[in-house]
């Protein structure tokens, strides 16, 4: 499967350079960024893989720096969260994307939902709510467009405000996924008590996948337990026709976000990518 070089010029982790200065940089060329379209999206497809049907896709965001060069949201999200500036950046996220998403409606791109990370400290905000419905109302879309991703950490470490909020989520319309699933190391309770549509199994439990004997039980314990909740059950990570093979032997087959399909893209090259599976 192709993958764009673009996707491989991607700066990923380095600790020489995720120095005290270089967060203090992060955070001072943020707003240059937001306001001189240094920022962009990218969309990844989320897929059945028995008849290739595109549910929906993630937007991920992507920093191109004019001295750094492109670097990775897992670097810069982590030093703008510390900072607070991330509350900025997601304003500007579900913005954009909401655009997007009137754009390709009106466009008849056939597109199911999108689906946008909230950061943990602005999932329980009411910043958020209002945010949220500005552009609900500013771009004229219909909240089953939009799914919410919040990770497994950010809802265990508030547990209480975490069910309030996507109970108000729910009874505005929107979509809501657990992210990062498994990777919290918290007990399952909590799963009876909060009201969310998916659960997106995160690509670590997917890496050693058939290989590794072990992750390969594991991975089918928590396929298990997820589709046994009735829940709709998105996979990441996948890359392998081994792993395609892996997951659908199993009895409920979950739904695929990995490069075996499709890395994240941009707008343009996303739209084709979509067009091209639709003939
Ligand atoms: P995430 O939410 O778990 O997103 C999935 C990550 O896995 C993405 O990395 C995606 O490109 C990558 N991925 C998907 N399939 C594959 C695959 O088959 N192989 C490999 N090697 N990787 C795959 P990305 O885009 O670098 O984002 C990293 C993290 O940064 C995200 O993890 C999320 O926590 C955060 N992030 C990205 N965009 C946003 C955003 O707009 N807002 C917030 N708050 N966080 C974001
Ligand atoms: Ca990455
Ligand atoms: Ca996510
Ligand atoms: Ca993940």
């Amino acid at each position: 499967h192709s993958s764009t070089t673009y996707q491989h010029q991607i700066i990923e982790y380095d600790p020489d350079i995720h120095t005290y200065s270089f967060e203090r940089q992060i955070v001072q060329d943020i707003n240059r960024a937001i306001d001189s379209n240094e920022l962009f999206m990218v969309y990844q497809p989320k897929v059945w893989p028995g008849t290739g049907d595109v549910t929906g896709v993630e937007a991920l965001l992507r920093w191109n720096h004019p001295v750094q060069g492109m670097i990775s949201p897992g670097v810069f999200i982590p030093v703008l969260e510390k900072s607070g500036k991330i509350f900025e950046v997601t304003d500007w996220v579900i913005e954009n994307v909401c655009r997007q998403v009137s754009l390709w409606l009106e466009e008849g791109v056939a597109f199911k939902q999108v689906s946008i990370n909230i950061p943990g400290p602005y999932v329980t905000s009411s910043r958020l709510l209002n945010v949220l419905n500005d552009n609900l109302m500013k771009y004229q879309l219909d909240s089953r467009f939009i799914e919410l991703e919040i990770t497994e950490t950010s809802v265990i470490h508030d547990i209480d405000n975490a069910i309030t909020a996507v109970g108000r989520f729910r009874d505005m319309g929107l979509s809501v996924a657990l992210d990062d699933f498994g990777t919290g190391l918290s007990s399952l309770s909590y799963l009876r008590k909060i009201p969310i549509t998916t659960i997106k199994i995160d690509k670590s439990f997917v890496d050693g996948v058939p290989l590794s004997e072990k992750d390969s039980a594991l991975l089918r314990a928590i396929i298990t337990l997820c589709t046994s909740l009735k829940l709709k059950v998105v996979i990441e990570g996948v890359e392998t026709q081994e792993q395609i093979d892996f997951i659908t032997s199993m009895v409920e087959t979950p739904y695929i976000q990995g490069y075996y399909f499709s890395p994240p893209l941009p707008e343009g090259e996303f739209t084709d990518w979509l067009n091209e599976r639709e003939v």
